[in-house]
């Protein structure tokens, strides 16, 4: 059972926040820790959320486009989203704040597809996400494939044990509720054939009832 959003009142102002995670935003912009990640470094805007999205890390296009889930996967993404809850792409990019477990593109693995950021260059990256976390203070944490839910649940696990599910986790400090979802690339057809897709639709129904979805996303 999803627990009531505390209040934000020991916290500093919104517009503090804002600026503060502007400023984590221009050292992540700069930073090159990571030898073979293929730069931009790709973030959303810094946007105060309580809601907070962890992605694997951006496609060979995100970073033309400047920001995360610019393509293919982010269509579905958002789709799934304006489905279970009314919010267009605008108003999800606005309201929710969009981390990745890697900020920089992978490149591609020797099979095809994205490669998945290795252990080190994942351990770069990880203070830069502990300092958002500590900043917007999340009430749910939505980690979205395996990697992601991997590093929020550290479940290694099949899909299938997580995903419809709403955990209960303390994350770089601060408790949340945290919903699962898979990751909506055209490469992995897990959500569109059972079980995956029933567990998805079970999942978006606990996204769309959850206290801080209904409060970004208020409808009449
Ligand atoms: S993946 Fe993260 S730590 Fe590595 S270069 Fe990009 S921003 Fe820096």
């Amino acid at each position: 059972m999803a627990l009531k959003i505390p209040a934000r009142a020991e916290l500093p102002s919104p517009p503090s926040l804002q600026r503060k995670l502007g400023l984590l935003h221009d050292e992540l912009d700069a930073c090159k820790a990571c030898p073979t990640m293929i730069g931009p470094v790709v973030h959303g805007p810094p946007v105060v959320s309580r809601i907070f999205l962890l992605g694997q890390a951006p496609g060979p296009r995100e970073g033309g486009f400047g920001r995360p889930f610019a393509w293919t996967a982010g269509r579905t993404l958002f789709r799934w989203f304006q489905q279970a809850t009314g919010a267009t792409e605008d108003e999800f990019r606005e309201r929710i704040y969009m981390a990745a477990v890697a900020r920089c593109f992978p490149g591609k693995a020797r099979g095809g597809g994205d490669r998945r950021p290795s252990p080190e260059e994942i351990a770069r990256c990880k203070p830069f996400i502990a300092r958002e976390v500590e900043i917007c203070q999340p009430s749910l944490i939505l980690p979205i494939g395996t990697l992601a839910i991997e590093q929020v649940l550290g479940h290694k696990g099949p899909l299938v044990d997580v995903v419809g599910q709403l955990r209960r986790v303390t994350w770089h400090g601060v408790e949340a509720d945290v919903i699962a979802l898979p990751h909506p690339s055209g490469a992995s057809t897990w959500h569109q054939t059972d079980p995956g897709k029933t567990l998805l639709a079970a999942a978006m129904e606990r996204v769309a009832a959850h206290p801080a979805i209904r409060e970004a996303f208020p409808r009449p």
